[in-house]
């Protein structure tokens, strides 16, 4: 059976990498995976994902039609985790990380550093 590899480069399959933290069925155990979980969530088009793993003030200003618009135009060549830091005391992790993505024959690059709360 051929393998289903995670968008996300792990390496792992993706019924055993990100599908369960899409899926809400498993908590992202690193700000690093829920990091993961949202780039393949992009890949997949999952955008209810997207929403669900904003900040809850944050989910407002989430504009679904224009998110689903970009995630199907685009073509997700990859992300690169670049360093990921957490303090466990406050519940906040930080992942600066690159995602290659194509829009026609443009390559770009989304250089972000990720700030992230645990919640629950
Ligand atoms: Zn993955």
């Amino acid at each position: 059976m051929a393998k289903d590899l995670c968008p996300c480069g792990s390496g792992k399959e993706y019924c055993e990498c990100c599908e369960p933290i899409i899926k809400q069925k498993a908590l992202a155990a690193s700000p690093e995976a829920l990091m993961r979980s949202r780039y393949t969530a992009y890949v997949k088009q999952e955008i209810g994902w997207l929403k669900e793993s904003l900040e809850p003030t944050q989910r407002s200003d989430f504009d679904e039609p224009s998110v689903t618009a970009w995630s199907k135009e685009s073509e997700w060549l990859g992300i690169e985790i670049k360093q990921t830091k957490t303090e466990e005391e406050k519940n906040i992790g930080w992942v600066e990380f690159v995602a290659r993505f194509k829009q026609g024959n443009i390559t770009r690059n989304h250089h972000e550093l990720g700030e992230f709360h645990k919640v629950g």
